[in-house]
């Protein structure tokens, strides 16, 4: 057979067909396809195969992408998949909504990148190779092959939690997922809009879990009606994977007015209107004058869904300017084509619930109870970098400016709920205010129970979150192997309440 691959001296790079904005708006459907079969074969057939990958390198999961992008221009899609999955649980989500041009399409992770050619689209090619052995029926439930007849309960059924669960059943361990929530995913069903993953593809890999024998509790909230002691006699081992949801403060007057409210409030009142779990979103924007603070893919993700959900304008206020915002530069890019605004370098000071146009005269009206109906804000410029070397923003002096806004979404970020209140104590804290634990076992201060995702790194990504979960569960099947015999048996007698079917 020629050689299929180093196209790219003749063959551009192209990305698969993406929805008009103008269209897109419309609805909250994906707004990007999947490549066609020749299309996919084409764009992997680009790639230079590099002594030394760095995509590979840069990939958090490590994924061996030069040979699964040569099988896929070669048309040998089932090993593709073989090799796509056999070190990432969910290919077709990562494919989905990585943000790629910060890991494996970066500019220093592909040497076609640098050298002029614009990258090979790794993540594109990753989905097209996991939704062909979706059509095809290649995605089978990995069954155990023997049983160990230990128990493993897992709290949070986000990507960590899944990605673990996977793991420890295919190990032979019986596997209970728990959530507060009625459906699996965390943040990928409940958090992440429709328009970067619809629901569909989440609820897929959730159905395969179940079918490989993975128990899923719903609506069991640790802390609340499920308790850690609980835990601590139904199963052996016990997997913390709980993520980060407690939303960081605005610091600033006016935040408890009503119409000012945490991104993720925002964003899972719509996926579950969407879901059909509520009849319509709870917190609605349509009509509305939308202020979003922050510049990190949250941020775009509730300045895109207010757009769709008919808002009369969408403004993001943050205090760096384009080129020093956390967010991806793609996602910038599609919120910006969809009619969301930005207001570079401007940092929000105070919110009112007076109107822009009385606001000098009534200063002191900031402190009646109400609804918000103002930002205050002020320009910045950029000093020098800070620690995470992003310029620090310094307010301008006599720049103060006002915004119209009925609401107002924080979407400055979150942090992780105290392990103590919902583990009796046993667990602690690190100084990161993260889920304190062993670094290489992932086992926190109490024996049997470790720590993944988000709730052990802080905010970060679904890729993350698989590693850390396949990481665990790896942890976890050590820490069980060399568990004494007599320790198992009796454990499971006591009956589980509360099981709902998975979603
Ligand atoms: C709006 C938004 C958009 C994002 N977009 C992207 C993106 O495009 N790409 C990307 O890679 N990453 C994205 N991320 C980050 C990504 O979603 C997370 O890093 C990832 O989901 C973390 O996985 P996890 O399993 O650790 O936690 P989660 O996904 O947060 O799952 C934790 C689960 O634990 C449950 N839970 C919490 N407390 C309890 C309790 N006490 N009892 C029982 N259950 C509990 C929660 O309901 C949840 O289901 C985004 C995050 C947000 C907030
Ligand atoms: S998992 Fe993410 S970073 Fe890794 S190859 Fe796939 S898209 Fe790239």
């Amino acid at each position: 057979m020629p050689d299929r691959m180093q196209k790219y001296v003749s063959l551009p790079r192209a990305m698969p067909a993406k929805r008009a904005p103008e269209e897109r708006v419309q609805d909250h459907r994906e707004i990007q396809a999947d490549f066609e079969p020749h299309e996919a074969a084409a764009q992997a057939s680009r790639c230079e195969q590099c002594g030394t990958p760095y995509c590979q390198v840069y990939c958090p999961l490590h994924n061996n992408i030069p040979d699964w992008l040569k099988m896929t221009a070669e048309g040998r899609m089932e090993e593709a998949y073989e090799l796509a999955q056999a070190t990432n649980n969910f290919p077709e989500i990562c494919g989905r909504i990585c943000p790629q041009d910060r890991l494996c399409e970066a500019k220093w992770a592909c040497t076609l990148e640098q050298a002029g050619h614009g990258t090979v689209t790794i993540g594109a090619i990753e989905r097209h190779i996991a939704e062909t052995a979706w059509a095809k029926g290649w995605v089978r439930p990995r069954l155990p092959v023997r049983l160990t007849g230990r128990s493993v309960g897992i709290v949070g059924a986000g990507p960590a939690g899944m990605a673990a669960a996977e793991e420890l059943r295919a190990a032979g361990h019986e596997v209970h997922l728990y959530d507060r929530h009625a459906r699996m995913g965390g943040l990928m069903s409940y958090g992440i809009p429709e328009f970067k993953m619809e629901q569909s593809v989440v609820a897929r890999r959730a159905r395969l879990l179940s079918d490989a024998g993975i128990v899923f509790h719903g609506g069991q909230e640790l802390g609340r009606n499920l308790s850690f002691a609980d835990l601590r006699v139904r199963h052996d081992a016990i997997v913390l994977a709980y993520g980060a949801w407690v939303a960081r403060r605005l610091d600033l007057p006016g935040e408890d007015l009503s119409g000012v409210i945490p991104a993720l409030d925002y964003l899972v009142s719509s996926s579950r209107a969407l879901i059909g779990e509520t009849p319509a979103p709870e917190i609605d924007a349509a009509g509305k004058w939308v202020v979003v603070i922050g510049g990190g893919d949250t941020a775009m993700d509730c300045m895109r869904t207010a757009v769709r959900q008919g808002a009369a304008g969408v403004t993001c206020l943050y205090r760096r300017d384009r080129a020093n915002m956390p967010g991806s530069a793609r996602e910038v890019g599609h919120a910006e084509e969809e009619g969301a605004e930005f207001a570079w370098q401007s940092q929000p000071e105070a919110l009112s619930d007076v109107p822009v146009e009385v606001i000098p005269a009534r200063a002191e009206s900031l402190d009646r109870r109400g609804a918000v109906q103002t930002v205050r804000a002020c320009r910045t410029r950029l000093g020098t970098p800070d620690a995470s070397g992003r310029k620090r923003p310094e307010p301008v002096p006599g720049s103060g400016f006002e915004v119209a806004a009925d609401l107002v979404v924080n979407a400055l970020g979150f942090t992780v709920e105290d392990a103590g209140r919902l583990t009796d104590g046993a667990v602690s804290m690190s100084p990161q205010n993260r889920v304190a634990a062993d670094r290489k076992t992932k086992m926190t201060a109490a024996d049997g129970v470790f720590v993944a995702g988000d709730a052990r790194l802080g905010p970060s990504l679904v890729v993350w979150a698989i590693r850390e979960g396949r990481e665990v569960a790896a942890a976890v099947d050590r820490y069980l192997a060399a568990l004494p015999k007599a320790a198992a048996p009796g454990r499971r007698e006591r009956p589980l309440t509360g099981a709902a079917p998975c979603a």
